[in-house]
């Protein structure tokens, strides 16, 4: 807590691209009763200042390199609250793309003969490295839920995060189904909580909040074939933002089936 008494909060952020941070300043603006109800004390995106005494810090972006490691456990060791903000916290999001090949080609692509210069791994999620206690999920996050979530923390609530799929709440929206149209739409697996907007609007849901918890990834294939993809669309739509999530899933059933 600040002398003031109010909790010190903190953000910080590690792969990604700041896009989530940007919907946290744009979300304050409108909200200026929660900007007075904390103390903000570092926050690279809006203020200079830094500081290693907080009770709650938000984590946006991905770990990427094992440099990253200790930077997240000194977080993990001063924060009494750990967030993971957005997709790229909570799932590895677009970053964990490069998880699909190579590593050593895809370090090329990016840094070419300087490579070796830059220390890279596979992605992962902030919660494969420290203990996480609440998530925003999203690419990027929703500004009221964001709002909602640091409202219940600073009531002592774990703020909810729902585990059922995107397609209840289309069909709340009494949207006509995108599958029926012959569009692709991962809603049957994705986790819900955006209020279903992207098939709403008429795009088919990509998953950036994640997947439900055991989804029926093989059915939501066949779905996503029957809607017309070819193999390598439909593995490009379930990867998306969640190649980490599905490729820890392989690996659990790998160690079940030994
Ligand atoms: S979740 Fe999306 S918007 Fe947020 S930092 Fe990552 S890429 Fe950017
Ligand atoms: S459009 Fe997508 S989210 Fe909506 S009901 Fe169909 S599959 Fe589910
Ligand atoms: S509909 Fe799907 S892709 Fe769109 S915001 Fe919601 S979870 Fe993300």
């Amino acid at each position: 807590m600040s002398e003031n008494g109010k909790p010190r909060v903190a953000f910080f952020d590690f792969a990604c691209c700041e896009g989530c941070q940007l919907t946290v300043v744009d979300s304050l603006q409108t909200h200026l009763d929660l900007l007075d109800a904390v103390d903000i004390v570092e926050f690279r995106e809006a203020i200079s200042d830094q500081s290693d005494d907080y009770l709650v810090a938000f984590i946006e972006g991905s770990c990427t390199r094992e440099s990253d490691e200790a930077r997240l456990k000194k977080i993990r060791e001063r924060a009494a609250v750990v967030v993971a903000l957005g997709a790229c916290a909570h799932t590895a999001g677009l970053n964990a793309l490069k998880n699909l090949h190579p590593l050593e080609d895809v370090r090329e692509w990016v840094y070419g003969d300087k490579a070796d210069w830059y220390d890279t791994y596979a992605a992962r999620p902030i919660s494969a490295v420290i203990e996480v206690d609440a998530v925003i999920p999203g690419c990027p996050i929703d500004r009221e839920e964001f709002v909602s979530v640091v409202k219940a923390l600073l009531m002592g609530k774990t703020p909810p995060v729902p585990d059922y799929p995107v397609c209840v709440e289309c069909k709340l929206k009494e949207n006509v189904c995108l599958l029926l149209e012959g569009k692709p739409c991962m809603g049957p697996v994705a986790r819900a909580g955006c209020d279903a907007i992207c098939p709403t609007y008429g795009d088919g849901c990509e998953g950036c909040r994640g997947l439900i918890p055991h989804p029926n990834d093989n059915a939501m294939k066949d779905v996503l074939e029957e809607a017309g993809l070819t193999v390598d669309q439909v593995m490009s739509r379930m990867t998306m933002f969640n190649t980490y999530p599905l490729q820890e899933k392989e690996a659990v059933a790998g160690e079940e089936v030994k």
